[in-house]
């Protein structure tokens, strides 16, 4: 009322005589907001959403969204996941909050869920990482159960048809969930899933950001490898003055690029996130040149003002955004090559 009363004063003094950006509209921020990688991203969104919406922090919220991905054993992400080459499943995950706190664990063994050991890290120790038996002693005195170390029957399946050749290729991620029942990951002929990793990154009813990502890495890797997903910086980056981004595909490529940070500092020079995703995957496809179409990389990154966006080497990638009880849908990444 006030406002109206001002604006029509104003109007009798002669708008000209004024300036504009006395009326300039604040922009409408879209939160709570919550987006994350793949198909998948839909049942993990939904549990962030419970989450968000009952005015709940972004940081529990990408936890236990990502707890739904991590849960499912058959899955890609998670205990269900293909094994390393020598028959392992071994986990990577890391979280980030508004406060630049960090925690994450690598190469981690027998625990369901890796992204609440890396928050335990961060919250419990004084440190940032915790990597193999360290990480999973850890995880156990903080009462997470050593489950058995037993792979998943459709994991020893492509494990046993992928000894055959025991050949490491990584695979293009190339299948959409549209062409997916259900949003179900897919399986590709060759045993490999089409992408091994859950990222997350929300903002919440306090205009708060957080970010979460967790995998099994990259099916078949060597023993011992890591790739981007525990990796603050290269995964997953948060800063609560900008945006978050998020990052999966092969990991090496996104460390080179140090992808998720990259993402917020192109995003704090002013780019949108979708432009910001894009610079970035366009520093990979400089530095890889003709082997880049060898490759999937994608991004997905939200900003403060609750726009989001998403961009991947080659076509395939898609990813979950929600923003509302019934606004929980796909969005395709768009490409470049
Ligand atoms: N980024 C993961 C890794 O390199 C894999 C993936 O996102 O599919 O371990």
């Amino acid at each position: 009322m006030l406002a109206r009363r001002k604006f029509l004063q104003l109007g009798s003094l002669g708008l000209s005589a004024i300036s504009f950006s006395s009326f300039k509209l604040k922009p409408t921020v879209r939160k709570p907001i919550v987006i994350s990688t793949w198909g998948e991203g839909i049942a993990a969104n939904q549990a962030a959403w419970n989450i968000l919406k009952s005015g709940g922090r972004a940081l529990d919220a990408v936890e236990q969204g990502v707890m739904v991905t991590e849960a499912s054993q058959n899955c890609c992400v998670g205990l269900g996941a293909n094994p390393d080459r020598d028959g392992f499943v071994t986990l990577d995950a890391c979280i980030m909050d508004e406060n630049a706190n960090i925690g994450s664990v690598a190469f981690l063994e027998r625990i369901k869920h890796p992204i609440s050991v890396a928050r335990k890290v961060m919250e419990k120790t004084p440190h940032v990482m915790l990597v193999g038996i360290g990480a999973q002693q850890f995880a156990v005195s903080q009462g997470f159960p050593l489950e058995p170390q037993k792979l998943s029957e459709e994991a020893q399946k492509s494990y046993n048809n992928w000894l055959i050749k025991s050949e490491y290729k990584p695979v293009i991620n190339i299948e959409s969930s549209k062409n997916q029942t259900a949003f179900a990951p897919k399986k590709l002929d060759n045993g490999n899933w089409n992408h091994d990793t859950i990222g997350m990154v929300a903002m919440d009813a306090n205009g708060n950001l957080s970010g979460s990502c967790t995998t099994s890495g990259m099916g078949f890797k060597m023993r011992g490898r890591l790739g981007d997903s525990p990796i603050i910086g290269a995964g997953l980056f948060v800063d609560n003055e900008i945006g978050a981004a998020t990052a999966t595909g092969q990991g090496e490529d996104v460390i080179r690029i140090c992808g998720a940070h990259l993402v917020v500092e192109l995003m704090r020079q002013g780019l949108s996130p979708e432009n910001a995703c894009k610079k970035a995957v366009e520093r990979i496809i400089k530095i890889k040149g003709a082997a880049a179409k060898n490759i999937q990389v994608g991004f997905i990154a939200i900003n403060k003002q609750g726009e989001y966006g998403g961009y991947c080497i080659q076509k395939g990638f898609d990813f979950a955004v929600c923003y509302a009880d019934d606004k929980n849908f796909m969005v395709p990444g768009k490409y470049i090559i």
